[in-house]
């Protein structure tokens, strides 16, 4: 399958300033070289502690703030060669967690729907019927909902005038950065089958971020597992889930609760905060919190590379499932890490 996206070590700072005169006192490397691509038609969960740079990952695919370096490349095309940034805008949709805060309140659902076709240059009664139709296929009755204001609905209707109006612009990939997190459970469920059921009538490709790790194994491909602004696993979903490559992987599923009883971990839970993405650690940046470092750990960054020997799958899979840790790549004998469940 050929990639809808390809990220190539995509790097965004933020300068921390202080003082009276604003100084520069620092630097929060918030996305420091991350890769990857996203298949067409597929989900891909990221998955991290808040901080680890999910977030500004997503706003960079969609193009809300700049790239400090590195490329994207959409469908082929290059933003800043083939691509603008317009044209990035429109193929990317985003879905965010607060429901409200991404709607105008001064203007009816079906406005806020017909807003962004408007301003593509579609006229007032073609944007009026896109709006309705997408309102019938989020399952809001389009003669009930299209009059009412945000504050008339409840959340998850919110969220699915959000979703209506980020498919308003006919994206070829929707962002959902925790669309669904503020949602009670049952709703929470019933969004998701609304997502699955959307992506197949539309051929959409979904990048999901979410801090639920239960709720991203249901509905992701693959997973993208970040730490302070870095990949540190990516793999097919059953794959990482099973395997759990990667120390922090380990240390970040020990630290959720199991939707299966029988799940046993020896992993003891993550303890204390990540460290200061202002000075992140040198070497492997989760070496100050990692059970299993040694001293190359804290001089040397390790490279993502292939896992070896894949619980279950073939050499086909484990080419694709990948993570950075020196003691995985040396395989030097450390049976904890990484061990097949
Ligand atoms: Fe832990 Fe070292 Fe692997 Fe980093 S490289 S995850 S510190 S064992
Ligand atoms: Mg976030």
């Amino acid at each position: 399958q050929q990639p809808l996206v390809i990220a190539r070590d995509l790097r965004r700072h933020f300068p921390i300033r202080s003082g009276f005169f604003g100084r520069r006192t620092g630097t929060v490397h918030a996305v420091d070289g991350v890769s990857f691509e996203v298949v067409k038609g597929e989900t891909l969960g990221i998955v991290g502690e808040s901080g680890c740079g999910k977030s500004t990952t997503a706003r960079l695919l969609v193009g809300l703030i700049a790239l400090d370096a590195g490329d994207i490349i959409f469908d082929g095309d290059r933003l800043g060669d083939e691509l603008s940034l317009r044209e990035l805008r429109r193929g990317v949709q985003m879905v965010f967690q607060d429901s409200y805060a991404s709607l105008n309140p001064r203007l009816t659902i079906e406005d806020s729907i017909a807003f962004g076709p408007r301003v593509h240059g579609m006229s007032e009664g073609q944007a009026r019927r896109r709006a309705r139709e997408l309102l019938a296929s989020v399952g809001l009755e389009p003669a009930r909902f299209a009059g009412r204001y945000p504050h008339e609905l409840s959340g998850g209707q919110r969220q699915r005038v959000n979703i209506a109006r980020a498919l308003a612009m006919a994206p070829r990939l929707v962002i959902l950065d925790e669309a669904v997190s503020a949602l009670d459970k049952s709703v929470e469920a019933q969004v998701l089958n609304l997502l699955a059921d959307l992506k197949e009538e539309r051929d959409l490709t979904y990048v999901f971020i979410s801090h639920d790790l239960n709720v991203v194994r249901y509905i992701s491909d693959r997973v993208m597992v970040m730490y302070l602004g870095e990949v540190v696993e990516i793999g097919p979903a059953e794959a990482v889930y099973a395997r759990k490559a990667h120390p922090y992987t380990a240390a970040l599923f020990a630290a959720m609760p199991s939707m299966d009883p029988d799940a046993r971990t020896e992993e003891p839970p993550l303890a204390g905060d990540p460290p200061n993405p202002i000075d992140p650690p040198t070497g492997c940046r989760f070496h100050t919190r990692c059970r299993f470092a040694e001293a190359v750990c804290t001089a040397v960054k390790p490279a993502l590379a292939s896992v070896p020997g894949e619980a279950r799958g073939g050499e086909a899979r484990a080419e694709a499932h990948v993570a950075a840790c020196h003691m995985l790549v040396a395989g030097s004998g450390h049976s904890a890490v990484g061990a097949a469940a």
